[in-house]
């Protein structure tokens, strides 16, 4: 199954066109054949510079580079393939040739109206409250006239001529059965008065003589699908399935937008996340596996996407379910390589993590909570410096720590720390001495870990008492606990 992703370079790569692009890429993955990346710059006007590399760079970067079409080669953006150009504004002279095909054989014809008719047309049906349609006023021109407003200069636009009377039906493979009644189809234009074709002319005309056997798009193309069923059928070509993917929507189901969340690929990527975990967020906004898996990688989502799974509703774009994916895309990383990836990081703060033997048991300790890289270095501070220890933190109403029992626990803490041989400190010694002071106490567990943890890492949230008094040693130990009354 040859796939295609088609953007239009109009800015970045937004989130939604990732996700249309993954999908394409499953399915041709799962075909072992190509997915090809066509630009489709048609429209020069909203062309914007830099936007092919964009795109072409956040889809090698997410993992799901093209096989075929505009790729990168070096770094460079290039182009691969025996159906190339891959860039529209490269093709022009061939839609040329088949708008003047569709012309000649009747299924197009020339329109000259000004744009300031178009527009007086447009108001009047407004008024009327009928539905914006072209009015067909130069359906039926003289050939010779034709051929005289044209040599003479005038500006026009090939049209095609939608049969009225035809029921266009097809079978989406997302949405099921659909149909429309040719009347309610407007006579779309197929090439610009600029020469350039638009894009319904440009994508059949491409995915046609590129062999696409699926159209892959988002959900906002399906109204023109007869159109393009009609031109495949005009041009005497297969028309290829098609599949229209769900809209993804904001929380309150509007569509998804800037305003509120991040749409571009790159922006995720400069806020720190993986590409492991946004195309699994991804993957799962319009299909589900049917099980109750959560994490996938790119090869268990070859091995399992399917179209069927893909739904028709809306997909809500959950910012809390990708931070989830990206926590636990965070803890699938090996400790060795989790510690290298934060080390240059931490130790650019704290330059004694550079030279630090321990520093992959520290590493270990935050691993399991950390979202983003770049909060290493401040959830490791403690580690490296003296915490600023706030009375507001250890006193905690919640577990029952009264400023008043501070002194005794402190007092209870530094004792029985104190009492454990240097070479028999770890997590074992410290954690059941502890225990044991604890049950003899009459206090609650939480009394007197809650102020161990707060003491020695300043912080609300961090690593369990035992593990950060392992790895900080004993000194270090005794020397917080003797300091918070200091
Ligand atoms: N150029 C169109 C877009 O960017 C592509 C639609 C399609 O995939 O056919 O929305």
């Amino acid at each position: 199954m040859r796939t295609r992703f088609a953007p239009s370079p109009t800015g970045y790569l937004h989130v939604g066109g990732l996700r249309t692009a993954l999908y394409a890429y499953l399915l041709a993955r799962q075909t072992k054949d190509n997915f090809i990346l066509r630009i489709e710059d048609t429209d020069q006007g909203r062309s914007v510079d830099g936007a092919v590399e964009q795109i072409v760079h956040g889809l090698a970067w997410a993992g799901i580079a093209p096989d075929e079409g505009v790729v990168l080669e070096n770094g460079e953006v290039a182009q691969t393939g025996d159906k190339g150009p891959y860039i529209q504004s490269e093709r022009l002279e061939l839609y040329k040739k088949y708008a003047d095909q569709l012309l000649h054989d009747g299924f197009a014809y020339t329109c000259f109206c000004s744009p300031a008719r178009l527009d007086e047309m447009r108001k009047q049906q407004q008024a009327d409250h009928r539905a914006p349609m072209y009015d067909r006023h130069c359906l039926s021109l003289d050939p010779e006239d034709i051929a005289d407003r044209i040599a003479a200069g005038d500006k026009y636009v090939i049209r095609m001529k939608v049969p009225h009377d035809e029921l266009i039906e097809f079978t989406d493979v997302v949405r099921g059965e659909m149909s429309f009644r040719g009347d309610t189809i407007d006579d779309q234009v197929l090439l610009k008065s600029d020469g350039f074709p638009t894009y319904h002319l440009a994508h059949v005309v491409d995915d046609h003589l590129m062999g696409v056997d699926m159209i892959t798009r988002s959900e906002e193309w399906l109204p023109s699908t007869p159109k393009h069923l009609l031109l495949f059928q005009a041009f005497g070509w297969p028309a290829p399935t098609y599949a229209h993917f769900p809209l993804i929507l904001n929380k309150d189901r509007t569509k998804l937008s800037k305003r509120r969340n991040s749409v571009s690929v790159n922006g995720y990527r400069e806020k720190g996340y993986l590409p492991e975990a946004l195309i699994n967020f991804l993957a799962l906004l319009g299909w589900n596996p049917g099980t109750t898996q959560e994490l996938f990688t790119l090869e268990e989502l070859i091995e399992q996407f399917s179209m069927e799974r893909v739904q028709k509703a809306g997909a809500i774009f959950d910012t809390e379910k990708l931070d989830w994916l990206q926590g636990q895309w965070m803890r699938k990383f090996s400790l060795s390589e989790f510690a290298s990836r934060i080390r240059e990081l931490v130790g650019e703060q704290y330059p004694a993590a550079l030279a630090d033997t321990e520093f992959e048991k520290k590493a270990a300790l935050i691993q399991e909570r950390i979202t983003f890289f770049h909060e290493a270095p401040d959830m490791m501070s403690f580690f490296y410096t003296e915490p600023a220890v706030r009375m507001d933190v250890i006193a905690n109403p919640k577990q029952k720590v009264t400023a008043d029992i501070l002194p005794d626990v402190v007092n209870i803490l530094i004792e029985t720390l104190g009492s454990i041989h240097e070479p028999d400190w770890n997590l074992e010694s410290i954690s059941s001495s502890l225990i044991a002071a604890i049950d003899a106490s009459g206090l609650k567990k939480g009394q007197v870990l809650w102020p161990l943890r707060a003491i020695l890492t300043g912080r609300e949230y961090s690593p369990g008492a035992f593990e950060v008094a392992e790895v900080l040693g004993k000194e270090t130990t005794l020397k917080r606990l003797k300091g918070v009354f200091a």
